[in-house]
């Protein structure tokens, strides 16, 4: 069997223009522009790439983009008192605060000192607690756009058996409560896990976010299964000169290509998703901010 390639990028795209058209909408019938602020402390240069991908997107989706970009050394106290501005400013919607932080910020404490409301990554306790226990939340964008892929490519995904490999807060854990909230039978694996391959091996579909590159192989994989693979890693690459890299995911696309029924390639899978997802939760935060109506298949 040779799997569908689930094209994250065409998704993607169709779901930014589904936000670009009701932030035009929502210009048009309330005088309403959706904002979001994204908060970057230092100079992590892959940060600031994510950063500025993250503002030219919103400002394509027609919404106010505003960056603040602080010193390395800024204290906690200034991050907090701007973070306090910018909850109270009725012109901004989502919020996001790039992470990591420098080591001396508490980042916990910082992303608790948010608007929950405002909270377009989903990160804050409060929405953490929302989504475990089924209730109306802001959803981390990452899992939320491997739900929708999945919901794309299977429609309803009631009874069937899903595998998240990897236990972070920010794509393990919202993924195991998302796919709960769809009724799948879910295991969360971890480094800890006994024999991986055979917990795999039972599963309809596979999220692997681990952070190794290409662990995953195809004789994991249940013939037909679904395998979304949120790993970004960078290689080397020798076979494309000297020095030079390449992207891969946590799952060995070659070999899991040949079993799965469908998978996400990386890049142009999961990446794409998690950018879009981020200016759907902005729109979905603008909307529940202003009492209006929630554009429908925007969030979980
Ligand atoms: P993390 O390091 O916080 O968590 C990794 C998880 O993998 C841990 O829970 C750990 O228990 C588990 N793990 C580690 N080694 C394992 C092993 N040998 N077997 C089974 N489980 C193992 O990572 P994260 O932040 O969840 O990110 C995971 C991957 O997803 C990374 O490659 C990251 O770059 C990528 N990522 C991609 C996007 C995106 O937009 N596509 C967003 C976030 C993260």
């Amino acid at each position: 069997m040779t799997a569908k390639i689930i094209d994250g990028k065409a998704i993607a795209a169709d779901l930014r223009a589904e936000v670009a058209r009701q932030v035009a909408k929502l210009k048009a019938d309330h005088g309403i522009t959706p904002g979001l602020a994204v908060v970057l402390v230092g100079e992590d240069p892959a940060s600031e790439v994510y950063v500025r991908n993250k503002n030219r997107s919103t400002v394509e989706a027609g919404m106010k983009s505003v960056e603040h970009k602080l010193d390395a050394s800024t204290s906690e106290e200034d991050l907090l008192a701007l973070i306090a501005k910018l909850n109270a400013d009725p012109e901004i919607h989502g919020i996001l605060v790039q992470l990591p932080l420098p080591d001396h910020l508490n980042e916990e404490a910082v992303i608790n000192a948010l608007d929950p409301a405002k909270d377009v990554d989903g990160f804050h306790i409060s929405n953490v607690g929302l989504l475990g226990t089924g209730q109306k939340s802001m959803v981390p964008c990452t899992p939320l756009g491997c739900l929708m892929m999945l919901r794309a490519q299977h429609g309803s995904l009631s009874g069937m058996n899903a595998v998240v490999i990897g236990r972070s807060n920010i794509v393990g854990k919202p993924m195991f409560n998302l796919l709960l909230g769809d009724s799948c039978t879910v295991t969360v694996a971890h480094s800890r896990t006994k024999d991986l391959p055979a917990v795999c091996r039972g599963a309809d579909i596979v999220v692997a976010a681990v952070g190794r590159p290409e662990m995953v192989k195809g004789d994991w994989i249940k013939p037909g299964a679904t395998v979304i693979d949120v790993g970004i890693n960078r290689i080397p690459a020798p076979e494309k000169g000297e020095g030079k890299s390449r992207i891969v995911g946590d799952c060995d696309f070659e070999s899991c290509a040949q079993v799965a029924g469908a998978i996400t390639p990386v890049p142009g899978g999961v990446g794409p998703m998690t950018i879009a997802c981020l200016l759907a939760n902005t729109l979905t935060a603008c909307c529940r901010a202003n009492n209006l109506p929630e554009p429908e298949g925007l969030t979980a």
